[in-house]
């Protein structure tokens, strides 16, 4: 019932936690698109309305029905050039041939919003933090927002490892550099006063919403809602020219290129409205951000079965595949050389790129392979 009155009664209108670009970006805006998704999501159920942010996402990039596993959204590797061919498991989609992080489905990234709510103990140390926050950002000392923020990532990546790349699960140099960059990206953006401003023109507007419709399903009057999107478009574009110019955008862990790194972060802002717009509006939303994506069935292909030398996990690889990304345990797998056989328990593994000694994922003994 709690839910119902916040979001739906007269005082507290519905408001959409996802106002724009701001507060330390990404947390922020990850953990209210999961309040709004979710929230909606029980409504809707318990309202007896079956449709949620997943079944909005797929109508509205466009895949062509269920089940959405025969189905891989149409792009190609910056880096190898290769068409993505293979079905990836997460929003996370990495190149088949090189193992480069080469798109982000959005789709799939709606299939599982509550993957980003990092819970109670995220949200306490969040509140321990604001006064700190607040003062760093009195006494204009980056430093000490940056170390904020750097302790608040971090929780958050630990207690959230769904929400992010799964190279984050076994890679503490991998999360260490994520963190970095979020944390980067927040500072970068809070001492501009340019981006301040866009952010405090957000806040204005999304207080001025007009909510209409009724239970189970409220909305957000598209006139007032696309001068939302324009002010977030401006922040957006300002935002990235910031993060270039300090050298943040070469610091994407990914190494992602800079238009894929701004399809990441409208995918946040369009989860956290989408549940409130209306078809109409929400559809133009999603193209306008580039996040609808164009999906082709997958053809039955022949592959060779492999064995991350890691987990043990197989890994369905196509002829010319130098390295792949273990989805499993996110960690990149050489494929282009041969299997190895365990010397100790004779089970069949790939090693991963650049190592020559690991231990068997299988019998844990020490298993080595001759330097290519
Ligand atoms: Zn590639
Ligand atoms: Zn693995
Ligand atoms: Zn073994």
């Amino acid at each position: 019932m709690g839910i119902f009155k916040k979001m739906f009664g007269k005082k507290d209108e519905p408001q959409p936690q996802v106002q724009g670009l701001d507060l330390g970006a990404v947390i922020e805006q990850a953990k209210a698109m999961q309040q709004e998704g979710i929230q909606m999501m029980q409504v809707q159920v318990q309202g007896g309305n079956v449709s949620d942010l997943m079944a909005q996402a797929t109508q509205l990039t466009g895949a062509p029905g269920e089940p959405r596993t025969q189905f891989v959204k149409k792009t190609s590797c910056h880096n190898c050039g290769s068409a993505k061919t293979l079905a990836p498991k997460t929003a996370y989609v990495y190149c088949d041939f090189c193992g480069s992080l080469i798109d982000y489905d959005f789709q799939k990234a709606c299939e599982n919003p509550q993957s980003a709510m990092p819970g109670p103990a995220y949200e306490q140390m969040a509140r321990s933090l604001q006064a700190d926050i607040a003062a760093a950002k009195q006494s204009q000392d980056r430093e000490q927002f940056k170390a904020i923020q750097t302790q608040l990532f971090s929780k958050w990546v630990e207690l959230c490892p769904n929400a992010v790349s799964p190279r984050a699960k076994n890679d503490a140099d991998y999360r260490t550099q994520l963190v970095e960059y979020m944390a980067e990206c927040a500072t970068v953006n809070e001492f501009d006063e340019t981006y301040r401003r866009f952010a405090e023109q957000v806040a204005t507007q999304t207080k001025a919403i007009q909510w209409t419709g009724m239970f189970p399903k409220t909305v957000a009057s598209g006139p007032t809602f696309w001068p939302i999107y324009e002010t977030v478009k401006q922040q957006v574009n300002h935002s990235f020219g910031l993060l270039a110019t300090a050298g943040v955008v070469a610091k994407h862990p990914d190494q992602a290129p800079e238009d894929l790194q701004k399809r990441m972060t409208w995918s946040m802002f369009c989860q956290g409205w989408l549940p409130v717009l209306e078809g109409g509006d929400g559809e133009r939303m999603v193209a306008d951000a580039g996040l609808k994506g164009e999906y082709s069935k997958l053809e039955p292909i022949e592959t060779t079965t492999r064995h991350c030398g890691v987990c043990g996990g197989e890994l369905h690889t196509l002829p010319g595949s130098k390295t792949m990304l273990c989805e499993d345990c996110g960690t990149h797998i050489d494929v282009g050389n041969p299997e190895v056989n365990c010397s100790n328990c004779g089970g069949m593994i790939s090693f991963p790129v650049g190592r020559n000694r690991q231990q068997c994922p299988f019998c844990k003994s020490e298993a080595l392979r001759m330097s290519w």
